[in-house]
């Protein structure tokens, strides 16, 4: 069976601007074929097992011909694969996509187009520039800025005299060709003109000037590729749709040290208020599958009460009872305690309301609720981390059995370890829990402590805030309520205290 190939325009930059149909291709990628512009969100969509290759510019490494990535294309289709061709923008517009199309239709293999949002349209659109206005400009050319040898080059007069908004892409290095060309042929040196560097990402930037200073401005501020050039009246409509800017966390850049599986709350939640986030997750959850963990499944009709402290415990343990053939019926006869909301949750979503839940989540407070209600005659099931405190099993053990089984354990996880260049742009650094805090002394070392110097700790409760005291960490902010969501309130309390 041959395969097919999938032409995919991922959008300017957000990750969130690709189409539906886009994803779906994602979803069902057997191999995926990207280069820089593409955000690296997308290489976790795509399925476990799917083969990623790299084929844009890095400054140290040979870069693949278009030929070259032509003919990956057609082996990899020739092999019967799913193939995903993500390109950023849209897959026409300066992307070669074209090309690529072609070259596929040439073999006879099976191939689709998935138009992508263009950052010459979407990108200026985040910079609060409307690419057509109709107080400013009717109409609208993007243009190549990668000029070519003289005689093949543009037809300067022509563009010069357009009315319409003016956008040059990959123009950058030649901004001031394009600034004399443009004025040598007539352009106003007044027209307003702006340069808008990795837009619809939380690096962008944006200049605001006129066609004569464009080039020293963008100079003497050191805007780089990839940026997208645009000139014409429409600049001017920037003061009031810029609403990307005006996010209460525009600018600042926060480093997330959850493990990656249960971050992504916190980091959506952070990305919405306009921060730069950068995962550098210092832990990651491993199972534990356990003779005990088996038995108590196994004889789970011997237990009354059933206490899970965490959302990771209810994910292993359901995990272990499916496996073992049971589901959430086996349960029913159970009295179920859960510290903190999202533990209930987790249990909500399996079909199992908690009887109960207290107030702080802490284990002593489980006590409280528990030492009035177990008798002699009941038998408790915790199943939990590996290495957790053992405090309420000791207390609950003076009253009935209790069997603690470990699930899984927090692992340190050095995959992601920051580069000192990233580690410098750090403002904050947020720690959802003791091990995060302990972890991250343990990978960063000694820049551990350097990067706590210039950048803020921000906890998400007192236990988290003093195993940072512990690590001689003196300055840090503190969630009032102890969530991932109490975590973004603290910072945007400590920006909008210092602004
Ligand atoms: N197919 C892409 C364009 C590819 S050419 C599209 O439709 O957007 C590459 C050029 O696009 C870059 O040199 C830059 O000028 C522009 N570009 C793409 N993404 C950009 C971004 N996020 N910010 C600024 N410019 C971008």
């Amino acid at each position: 069976m041959r395969g097919k190939v999938y032409l995919v325009g991922a959008g300017p930059g957000d990750f969130e601007l690709m189409t539906i149909k886009g994803l779906s291709a994602l979803k069902k990628a057997e191999v995926l074929i990207y280069d820089r512009l593409a955000s690296p969100e997308y290489l976790k969509m795509v399925p476990q097992g799917c083969e990623l290759i790299y084929v844009g510019k890095k400054a140290s490494e040979h870069t693949l011909q278009q030929s070259e990535i032509n003919d990956l294309l057609i082996e990899k289709a020739n092999e019967g694969k799913c193939v995903v061709r993500l390109k950023g923008g849209d897959p026409y517009v300066f992307g070669r996509g074209g090309e690529e199309g072609e070259a596929l239709y040439e073999k006879g293999i099976d191939f689709e187009v998935i138009p992508g949002i263009t950052s010459a349209i979407g990108g200026l659109a985040y910079a609060g520039i409307p690419i057509t206005h109709r107080d400013y400009a009717s109409s609208f050319h993007v243009i190549t800025g990668h000029l070519k040898s003289d005689e093949r080059d543009h037809d300067w007069q022509a563009i010069a005299g357009y009315e319409g908004t003016l956008v040059f892409l990959m123009g950058l290095s030649n901004l001031s060709k394009i600034q004399e060309h443009l004025m040598h042929f007539g352009k106003a040196g007044s027209t307003p003109a702006a340069v808008v560097e990795w837009a619809t990402t939380p690096r962008q930037r944006k200049l605001i000037s006129t066609l004569e200073n464009l080039t020293d401005e963008a100079e003497r501020l050191q805007f780089q590729s990839p940026s997208i050039i645009v000139i014409g009246d429409v600049v001017n409509a920037h003061t009031a749709l810029d609403t990307w800017s005006r996010k209460p966390l525009y600018g600042k850049t926060v480093a997330v040290t959850r493990g990656r599986d249960q971050a992504s709350g916190l980091v959506t939640e952070l990305r919405e208020q306009g921060a730069v986030v950068v995962e550098t997750p210092t832990i990651s959850i491993s199972g534990i599958e356990s003779d005990a963990l088996l038995n108590a499944v196994d004889h789970i009709k011997e237990y009354s009460h059933l206490i899970f402290t965490s959302v990771n415990g209810v994910q292993f343990f359901f995990k272990a009872l499916m496996k073992a053939g049971k589901d959430t019926r086996s349960l029913g006869h159970l009295i179920c305690t859960v510290i903190g909301s999202a533990t209930y949750e987790a249990l909500l979503q399996r079909g199992i309301k908690a009887d109960y839940m207290p107030e702080t989540y802490v284990a002593e407070s489980v006590w409280q609720i528990l030492e009035p209600v177990l008798t002699s005659n009941d038998k408790v099931l915790i199943p939990r981390a590996k290495g957790a405190r053992s405090f309420l099993a000791d207390v609950i053990s003076q009253v009935c059995p209790v069997d603690e089984v470990a699930l899984y354990e927090a692992l340190p996880d050095e995959s992601s370890i920051m580069d000192r260049k990233t580690q410098s742009r750090i403002d904050f650094v947020t720690f959802t829990s003791s091990s995060t805090v302990k972890h991250f002394f343990e990978i960063y070392g000694q820049e551990a402590k350097t990067l706590l110097s210039h950048a803020l700790a921000v906890s998400i409760g007192p236990i988290t805030t003093e195993t940072l005291r512990k690590f001689g960490v003196d300055h840090s902010i503190e969630a009032e309520v102890f969530t991932t969501a109490g975590i973004t309130q603290a910072l945007l309390k400590e920006v909008k205290n210092h602004a």
